[in-house]
């Protein structure tokens, strides 16, 4: 048998990889260049590129005002239901709008409005920080006393005892990350959503880590509401928008606090007073960015062609023989796995955790030509995302990474930190 740590090891793997040929629908101009941080920016498909010039020149340039009737104004509900397909929702469910941040304001305002009589909103420390501040505001917001108790952690693993045990009767909403942004640990959505809804509390999950990569099967969950990020794992591009889930039950009850024309039940009547949509719509605000919202599309085409289960199993495979590779190269030299070791509590980037993490991630970049993303304290964070990552593009990016601490070439770098890695 081939060693793990054989370049053979990881050709065979390619070879017997049913989803290998979706690597080529990807704009990929640098074969050298490895790039691991399509969990933070997903790469530019084919077709995205056709699509932004038929969007600039025809639609635009020639349609204009016309285009709004010919297609743009049901972007939104039409690439969300396609959204949904990967998130076990229906296509009423789910709409493209605002940003990740945005959404996560509109439905946990929402929910605490809806859940009047109780005081609390519950989180966890693993949460993206976006998330904190934005239930921080939506505390001050809620018209009376409203705490936010952020759960600690080990700093890798979902604390789902300490939840448990915080979330009760006086809990409104309980908001957290499918799969978090650090060490990648994943939550049981059907586990944790029940412990909400026992205690009464409405449950809201930040899918952008999970969706694309990790399975997040909603309706099996029954879980009420969700948003999630379409420039990750869904390859939407820079600052694509974002979508949100409301489960049909709840659309009716629930009331978007950013009341605009475009969730008005009839936009064009130009009424005095608003009458929001009875259905999903009336969680849209204002007019959507057409260009970014119509870019979303070619990369969620691919992942649904490519199939959730496949891309999840693909996932597992990869990052498990990353971890292989750690333990047999990389551990040696001080690096730490701040990921769960279970492949099933694991989403699909793992985070290597390293006393000159930060200096070793700048070398990696410059000298060897890899592409992850750091993150404080310590964390060299590696993205796989299944649709183009190669097993030979984790075996070479591992085989780069230890020879930057042999060869001591993160040593020229200095520890401060850049804003945006
Ligand atoms: C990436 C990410 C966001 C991004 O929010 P924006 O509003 O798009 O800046 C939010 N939450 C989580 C969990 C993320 O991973």
């Amino acid at each position: 048998m081939t060693e793990i740590t054989d370049p053979t090891y990881a050709q065979q793997l390619d070879a017997q990889d049913p989803l290998a040929h979706f690597r080529e629908r990807f704009v990929i101009e640098d074969p050298d260049l490895i790039y691991l941080d399509g969990n933070s920016l997903g790469r530019l498909p084919q077709k995205s590129t056709q699509l932004a010039q038929d969007l600039v020149t025809r639609q635009w340039g020639q349609r204009l005002i016309r285009g709004w009737n010919e297609g743009w104004i049901d972007l939104q509900a039409q690439i969300g239901g396609k959204i949904g397909q990967l998130i076990g929702a229906r296509a009423d469910e789910v709409i493209v709008a605002d940003s990740t941040s945005l959404n996560l304001f509109k439905l946990a305002l929402a929910a605490v409005q809806y859940n009047n009589g109780r005081s609390k909103i519950i989180t966890d420390d693993l949460n993206f920080p976006s998330d904190l501040y934005i239930l921080q505001g939506v505390a001050q917001l809620a018209g009376r006393p409203l705490q936010l108790q952020i759960v600690p952690s080990d700093g890798i693993h979902g604390p789902v005892d300490a939840l448990a045990q915080a979330i009760d009767e006086d809990t409104a909403l309980v908001a957290l990350s499918h799969t978090v942004f650090k060490s990648s640990y994943t939550y049981d959505l059907t586990a944790v959503t029940q412990l909400a809804h026992h205690a009464g509390a409405l449950m809201l999950w930040d899918l952008s880590h999970s969706a694309g990569s990790v399975p997040a099967d909603l309706h099996a969950a029954n879980a009420p509401l969700a948003v999630g990020c379409t420039y990750k794992y869904l390859n939407g591009g820079p600052g694509s928008p974002a979508f949100l889930y409301v489960q049909r039950d709840w659309q009716t009850r629930l009331g978007n606090p950013i009341t605009g024309w475009m969730g008005h039940q009839n936009m064009f009547d130009f009424a005095l007073d608003y009458q929001r949509d009875p259905g999903l719509r009336h969680f849209l605000t204002g007019t959507p960015p057409v260009l970014s919202t119509a870019l979303i599309e070619p990369g969620v085409d691919l992942l649904l062609e490519a199939g959730m289960d496949q891309l999840r199993a693909k996932s597992v495979q990869q990052t498990s023989y990353l971890i292989d590779l750690w333990r047999a190269w990389l551990e040696p030299l001080g690096f730490r796995l701040n990921s769960p070791a279970d492949a099933a509590r694991r989403g699909s980037h793992v985070s290597l955790g390293h006393d000159d993490g930060w200096r070793i991630s700048q070398a990696l970049i410059n000298e060897m030509r890899v592409i992850p993303d750091f993150r404080r304290p310590d964390n060299i964070r590696l993205g796989i995302a299944p649709l183009y990552t190669r097993y030979s593009d984790i075996h070479e990016a591992m085989r780069r990474l230890r020879q930057v601490v042999t060869d001591r070439l993160f040593e020229q770098y200095p520890a401060a930190q850049k804003t945006v890695t």
